[in-house]
């Protein structure tokens, strides 16, 4: 089995370091991957941190994958070697339940396969992408569009299809009024990705240091959460309000802010349960939704449109000696936008 250099977390809540891990020998279907940047997701640092619950450890944390293909299996048809390619948040599922079929594989009624953290549907445990190389079926690895630079496409792997599932899903488009709550790495990229389906974005932040930036990616609006008056001028404005924020929230004062029929829609995932006073959606029959990745077709095709539209994240290049310091800066909101280790400095 061919070795590769990772950087792993022994226990939980423990720095990440460097070591050499194992990926499995080609099967038929699978492509091997030469990983050029990993980007770091704040669920990583819940993953790491078992904010989620526990965990399994040693666990090499990474679900923002791009690279190069190295090798394909015998039975391969999609990709060839030199194929400029990403991994998301899942390697693998049945393939053949009817959410698998309708292109939902985060929701196999079987398995989905998590890319780390999670147990293979051949026993095996999953390692992610903070490494120089990973294998996995050609049906879950996505073409990274020629106008794409690796670095600045690997956070569309997971935050940016993301936010593009439920910003399609709930209609971002010309004359809906849309809030995007927090803007770290999902947020920046649901300003940007919902500008460009045509709706009018609005940044909802802690404070307004990141204001220019905001408005940079598309916002026309950018107001400070810590700022009272900011709910009472946006009472009953938004179509949907897009929460990104990984802590806890008062949901009654964004509900607020939701105009009747309409949604507010997290992918934030704090760790505390979160309250739901039902006063809050009865008046205006209001949506409380949540959304989470997106399938493989539709990555493609989130891909494929942000390459279209310019788009891409907002990234600061890490070496990976700077990942443990960087986790710390993305939990106190200190990230613009997305930290991505460049995985040659890996030195195990
Ligand atoms: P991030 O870069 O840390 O961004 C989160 C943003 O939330 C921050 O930039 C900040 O924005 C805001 N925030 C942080 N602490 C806050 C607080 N105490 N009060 C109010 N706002 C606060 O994280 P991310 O990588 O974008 O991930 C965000 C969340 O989405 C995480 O919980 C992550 O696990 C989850 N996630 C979910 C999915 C899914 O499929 N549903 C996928 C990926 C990630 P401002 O500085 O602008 O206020
Ligand atoms: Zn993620």
């Amino acid at each position: 089995m061919p070795s590769t250099a990772a950087l792993s977390a022994p226990s939980a809540g423990a720095a990440l370091a460097p070591t050499v891990i194992q990926r499995r020998d080609l099967r038929p279907d699978d492509i091997a991957i030469d990983i050029a940047f990993a980007g770091i997701c704040h669920s990583d640092i819940h993953m790491v941190r078992e904010e989620w619950g526990e965990a399994t450890f040693p666990m090499v944390p990474g679900h923002e994958i791009a690279g190069v293909v190295s090798a394909v299996g015998a039975k391969v048809t999609k990709f060839q070697v030199g194929d400029r390619v990403g991994v998301g948040c899942m390697v693998d599922s049945c393939g053949t339940c009817a959410q698998c079929v309708d292109g939902h594989e985060n929701f196999c009624e079987a398995k989905t396969v998590w890319t780390y953290g999670d147990v293979d549907l051949h026993g095996e445990t999953t390692l992610g992408g903070y490494s120089q190389s990973i294998v996995v079926t050609e049906r879950f690895a996505v073409r990274i569009p020629d106008g794409l630079a690796l670095d600045v496409a690997a956070p569309l792997l997971c935050a940016g299809i993301t936010v593009y599932t439920p910003l399609r899903r709930w209609g971002a488009q010309p004359g809906a009024q849309v809030a995007v709550v927090g803007m770290g790495g999902l947020g920046h990229m649901a300003v940007k990705i919902a500008a460009a389906l045509g709706a009018d974005v609005t940044v909802l932040s802690q404070g307004l240091s990141k204001q220019e930036d905001g408005r940079r990616f598309g916002a026309r609006d950018y107001r400070a959460t810590s700022d009272a008056s900011t709910f009472e001028d946006l009472q009953g404005k938004f179509d949907l309000v897009l929460s990104t924020v990984s802590a806890d929230l008062d949901l009654a004062a964004y509900l607020s802010l939701v105009k009747p029929f309409g949604a507010f829609v997290t992918v934030g995932l704090p760790g505390n349960p979160q309250l739901l006073p039902f006063s809050a959606v009865v008046g205006g029959d209001k949506v409380v939704a949540g959304s989470n990745i997106g399938g493989i077709a539709l990555t493609q095709e989130m891909l494929d449109f942000c390459a279209e539209h310019g788009i891409a994240a907002e990234i600061e290049t890490i070496s990976a000696d700077q990942v443990n310091e960087a986790y710390d800066r993305v939990v106190k909101s200190d990230v613009r936008y997305r930290f991505v280790i460049d995985t040659a400095t890996i030195d195990a």
